[in-house]
């Protein structure tokens, strides 16, 4: 059953629209000048005798969209919208719309207020970045997706990473986690320039306790934080010369597996461009 909306059925419009089950009287020239895409869609030619779009009995369609989704852009581009403007899904309906119908305006102003919204998930970013070639919002939501565990995305977030990303992603996952297991459990070698076998030894276990049993435990740790807990360390044993020998040996080690992990990082994202 079509029902005139609300709030956007205007007695002097001169297009009629329908939405799933609403109809709108909207202002044609209003809208032509908008998008081009409407502008082609109210100019086609009709067959002799159709009057589409003039009158509630016959409205011109508008498919696969939602009266949400419409709503949101009549209001934006009515300038009806009300103070805050930047929930997420407001947002995201002015995007997929602005696009949909190539309203520019509408689009970059939706893509302007998401890029600094603070509440946006990473999986929604990722998804947004991926369907309308957001390219600098891809590596962000990545990296921020990677320190996320699995478990903590909701069947929604899922849903919007898609089977491809969300497999690129825990696969990714696991890599960076094997790699991370291999640090923690082979000693790293530090060489010095003599032999102080006691000082080894004493070292080793530091790096156990301090380093690689929080690499196992926190996989998503940061390896800054990680390293920094070498430097911060006691190394019961090992002698004042030796001290800060192991600790800059690590941390240039270190180095080296940071980037190894971001070479994976990238590797993944490069997937999904
Ligand atoms: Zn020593």
């Amino acid at each position: 059953m079509l029902e005139r909306h609300s709030k956007y059925w205007f007695e002097d419009g001169s297009v009629v629209l329908q939405v799933e089950n609403s109809a709108y009287n909207l202002h044609r020239s209003f809208l032509e000048m908008k998008s081009p895409v409407w502008k082609d869609m109210f100019t086609m030619p009709v067959e002799q005798g159709s009057s589409e779009g003039v009158s509630l009995d016959n409205p011109i369609i508008l498919p696969q969209i939602t009266t949400a989704e419409f709503d949101e852009l009549l209001s934006f581009l009515y300038h009806q919208w009300t103070p805050p403007p930047d929930r997420t899904e407001r947002l995201v309906a002015l995007l997929r719309l602005g696009n949909l119908y190539q309203i520019d305006d509408a689009k970059e102003f939706a893509i302007t207020s998401l890029s600094t919204h603070p509440t946006v998930h990473p999986s929604l970013r990722l998804q947004l970045s991926r369907e309308y070639s957001l390219d600098d919002w891809l590596a962000p939501a990545f990296t921020r997706l990677m320190v996320l565990p699995l478990v903590s995305l909701s069947e929604e977030d899922v849903h919007r990473l898609g089977l491809f990303a969300y497999s690129v992603l825990a696969k990714a996952k696991e890599t960076v986690e094997a790699h991370r297991k291999s640090v923690a459990q082979s000693f790293p070698i530090v060489h010095l320039p003599y032999r102080h076998p006691n000082c080894y030894k004493s070292w080793k276990s530091t790096w156990w306790t301090e380093v690689g049993q929080i690499l196992l435990h926190f996989p998503w740790t940061s390896w800054h934080d990680a390293m920094s807990r070498v430097a911060g360390a006691e190394m019961a044993g090992v002698c004042e010369s030796c001290k800060p020998r192991y600790a800059h040996e690590v941390g240039e080690q270190a180095k080296v597996w940071h980037e190894q992990e971001m070479a994976i990082v990238d590797k993944a994202i490069a997937r999904l461009r």
